[in-house]
């Protein structure tokens, strides 16, 4: 956990531009955006990634999906849509192993881009 890099963020050690920080979640500007719009929204606990979701930490769903909603809505993508996207390992190309949602907008996104 000490090397992730998404806790060094989380604890300021790492800058980012931060678009929504409350007690569970930060939203951040992806540093690679694959899109006009591309915001990270993490949890400040560290899981790995949605397989480790259980009855007792699945409440930060709930925290991840409001911020991304009041992202989207602040950032003005609400209404003509974007993509929310977690990947789940190697596989899905997931690099960070810190649970993270990309929410993805402000372009049309026909084919899969990420
Ligand atoms: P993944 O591939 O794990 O689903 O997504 C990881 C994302 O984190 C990538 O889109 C990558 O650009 C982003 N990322 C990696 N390191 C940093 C960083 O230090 N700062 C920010 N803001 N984003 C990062
Ligand atoms: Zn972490």
């Amino acid at each position: 956990m000490g090397e992730c890099v998404f806790c060094k963020i989380i604890r300021k050690e790492i800058p980012s531009t931060i678009y929504l920080e409350n007690e569970k979640v930060i939203a951040i500007k992806d540093i690679n955006p694959a899109a006009p719009v591309h915001v990270l929204i993490i949890p400040k606990e560290h899981i790995e990634n949605v397989k480790d979701i259980n009855e007792n930490n699945g409440e930060i769903l709930v925290d991840i999906h409001l911020a991304a909603n009041k992202v989207a809505d602040e950032l003005g993508i609400s209404q003509k849509g974007y993509r929310l996207i977690t990947n789940v390992g190697k596989d899905a190309g997931q690099t960070v192993f810190h649970l993270h949602y990309h929410l993805l907008g402000g372009m049309e996104m026909g084919e899969k881009i990420i």
